[in-house]
C-alpha cells in the first residue's frame, strides 16, 4: 500500500503512463493513463540506453596540453610530429587552438603521450528520461494540476 501520485490516496498501486510521464496510481486513477505493459517497459528502457551513450568530445584547452607535453619532452614541433605520426603543419594548428585533434587523433595521442585530450559529455551521460523532466520548467505538480483539470478531479 502506497500514496497514489495522482490523487494522494491511500491503496494499492498500479504504473501508468499519463500524458508521457510514469506514474503509481491507485484503481480509481489508473484510468486516466495508458498502462504500462511489458512491451512498453522494454522500448523505455532501450530508448534510455542510446540515451546515457557516453559521448566523447575533446578537451578544450587541448592545445595547451598538446604544447605543455611537447615542452616538457624537450621535443622540437618536427621532432614531436614524428613522434606521433602527424603532419608539422597539423601540429601547429593543434597548438595554436586553430583545429582540434578528431577523436581517433586525439586516442593515438592520449595512448602515445600518457595524456588525457577526450572527457565525457556530462549532460548526454546524464539525460535519462527523468531527470529530463526535472530540468524542464514541467513539473510533477503541474502535470498532476492539468491532469485533475482535466478529468475534473476534486
Ligand atoms: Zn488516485
Amino acid at each position: 500500500m502506497a500514496l497514489c501520485e495522482l490523487c494522494g490516496k491511500t491503496d494499492s498501486l498500479q504504473p501508468v503512463s499519463i500524458e508521457g510521464v510514469q506514474l503509481s496510481v491507485c484503481g480509481h486513477c489508473s484510468k486516466y493513463g495508458q498502462e504500462l505493459g511489458n512491451n512498453l517497459k522494454n522500448k523505455a528502457v532501450k530508448k534510455t540506453t542510446i540515451n546515457i551513450q557516453p559521448e566523447w568530445r575533446i578537451v578544450d584547452n587541448f592545445s595547451e596540453i598538446i604544447n605543455h607535453t611537447r615542452n616538457t619532452k624537450g621535443l622540437t614541433i618536427a621532432e614531436f610530429s614524428a613522434l606521433i605520426n602527424e603532419r608539422e603543419s597539423t601540429v601547429s594548428k593543434w597548438q595554436a587552438g586553430i583545429i582540434k585533434p578528431n577523436l581517433k587523433q586525439a586516442k593515438q595521442l592520449e595512448h602515445k603521450l600518457g595524456i588525457t585530450l577526450l572527457e565525457k559529455e556530462m549532460e548526454v551521460n546524464n539525460l535519462t528520461p527523468g531527470s529530463k523532466i526535472k530540468n524542464s520548467e514541467f513539473t510533477l505538480g503541474d502535470l498532476i494540476i492539468k491532469t485533475k483539470k482535466r478529468f475534473n478531479i476534486q
